[in-house]
């Protein structure tokens, strides 16, 4: 961890100080004016695409068509979706007014948190700092975003652009590693949006505590993929093998493990070869000159995950096809394993990483006691054409997100809330769930009348005879 020097700690003090100051206007902005700040965003985005290229393929030699699907688009639908639903979603929300309260009418304001700080991870490291801030400004906040260490050009990329478009009074971006986290986190913030590992996360909600500042965790954990019987086999192992190796592996609901039912166990393993070799081998050049698969971040990731490989060989996993690395360019190929176990690090820890371990089953029953067991994950994948086995796995089984004969996409679905549960996260991201998220819902009652006068002290008679039959009516 670097020391952090005195000068970024003035420069941070300095810029809660203009925050501070700026959030009553930030507050009663209008929805056309956050919607201007938003479009900025997207403008800059697609006026240094190239710049925003060469940044993520620099970092972890991620290609281009990754970047703009899984980092790009994201960012153009949140903020087409803004657009659209921003002024309502704004609106003083009316409620129904029950019997007893009859006379009063009632309302939800939404209303900025306040000061708000963003810490982002490094996988997806474009979408995932600049998604939670378009939630933030759109709910009317200002801002402190602390991209990732791990992938320094994207989050200079980011700096350049934050600056450029926004007042530091608003927004303002930290580059640095955990010192920096450390010293923000002491400081006081109305509301603070995590994402990355459970691990950190428990140090965010630890420091968090201190203000009871509320929090958002966007966590990972270990994300099942379940192959029921039947099945429509090639395209669930190629939507499966996308999830799978897109970004190297490294995305929070990647497939981390898969269960297939042993009836189709040897035919899925024959098509996942035959769909990875499709996928970045057409040219039987050797997967690691395909432009279209990434790398490992760095070298402590990339030993962690061998040392998860080697473990699991050792304990008697099987490479069905894969197993190949290289250290000097931190290239691990797509990897299928079988025959693991439960006691096999790779079955206990996040991979992140181009490995899916299989393991295989006869009878449902024995997915669900598996389940039950783990930490609850952040996405769960049922592959089946059998409605009555997947609608049996989703009843029995508890997840973040989960998608049925696909996977990933559910993150781009921006009417449903993405997010984990317990060890996997807590809170909600993704369209109005952003929104909500960064935003107080205050209630707010009005009285018209004095109905409820009859029920004030002295208790007469006639008083508690009414209040007695309160309780009756209502
Ligand atoms: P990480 O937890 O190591 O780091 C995330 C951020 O926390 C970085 O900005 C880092 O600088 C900061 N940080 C590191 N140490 C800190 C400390 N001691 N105190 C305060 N802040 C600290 O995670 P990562 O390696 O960047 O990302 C991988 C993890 O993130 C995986 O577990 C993955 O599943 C998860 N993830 C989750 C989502 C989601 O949406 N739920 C998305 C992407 C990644």
């Amino acid at each position: 961890m670097e020391i952090l020097t005195q000068q970024t700690e003035e420069l941070i003090e300095e810029v809660l100080y203009l925050q501070k100051s700026s959030l009553l206007r930030l507050r009663n902005s209008t929805a056309t004016e956050r919607i201007l700040k938003l479009k900025s965003i997207e403008t800059y985005m697609f006026d240094h695409k190239q710049e925003l290229f060469d940044a993520l393929y620099a970092d972890f030699k991620k290609p281009s068509s990754e970047v703009i699907l899984a980092e790009m688009l994201g960012v153009k639908r949140e903020i087409a979706h803004a657009k659209s639903n921003l002024a309502s979603w704004m609106k003083p929300q009316k409620v129904g007014t029950p019997l007893l309260l009859l006379g009063t009418q009632g309302h939800v304001l939404f209303e900025p948190k306040g000061m708000c700080l963003i810490i982002a991870p490094w996988n997806y490291p474009f979408n995932l700092a600049i998604n939670p801030l378009i939630h933030a400004i759109s709910a009317g906040n200002a801002v402190i975003l602390k991209p990732s260490e791990l992938s320094p050009n994207t989050s200079a990329y980011i700096k350049k652009m934050i600056t450029h478009l926004f007042d530091k009074s608003e927004v303002a971006v930290f580059e640095g590693d955990a010192s920096v986290s450390t010293y923000l986190l002491d400081q006081r913030f109305d509301h603070i949006f995590f994402t990355g590992s459970p691990a950190i996360g428990k140090i965010v909600m630890r420091a968090a505590s201190k203000y009871l500042t509320s929090v958002t965790l966007e966590l990972g954990g270990k994300s099942p993929a379940i192959v029921g019987p039947e099945v429509d086999l090639m395209s669930s192992v190629q939507k499966m093998a996308w999830g799978k190796f897109l970004n190297n592996g490294q995305t929070c609901i990647a497939p981390d493990y898969v269960f297939v039912h042993e009836k189709v166990a040897f035919s899925f393993m024959e098509a996942m070869e035959t769909t990875v070799q499709a996928f970045y081998n057409k040219e039987n050049k050797g997967i690691s000159a395909s432009d279209d698969y990434a790398r490992i971040v760095n070298e402590r990731h990339f030993e962690r995950i061998i040392s998860l490989l080697e473990d699991a060989k050792f304990k008697g996993a099987k490479i069905v096809f894969g197993g190949d690395y290289n250290e000097n360019d931190c290239f691990i190929s797509p990897t299928l394993l079988s025959h693991c176990t439960p006691d096999m690090r790779i079955m206990q820890e996040e991979i992140f990483g181009p490995i899916l371990p299989m393991m295989t089953y006869t009878s449902e029953s024995e997915i669900i006691d598996y389940l039950k067991e783990e930490e609850k994950p952040l996405a769960l994948y049922v592959f089946s054409t059998d409605d009555v086995f997947t609608e049996y796995i989703l009843n029995n089984t508890s997840s973040g997100t989960s998608a049925v004969n696909d996977c990933l996409i559910q993150f781009g679905h921006t009417e449903l809330p993405f997010g984990g549960v317990n060890h996997s996260g807590i809170g909600k991201s993704g369209g109005k769930y952003g929104f909500t998220e960064f935003s107080n819902q205050k209630s707010v009652l009005k009285q018209r009348t004095n109905l409820l006068k009859n029920f004030y002290p002295p208790y007469t008679f006639k008083s508690k005879w009414l209040i007695e039959q309160v309780l009756r009516w209502f």
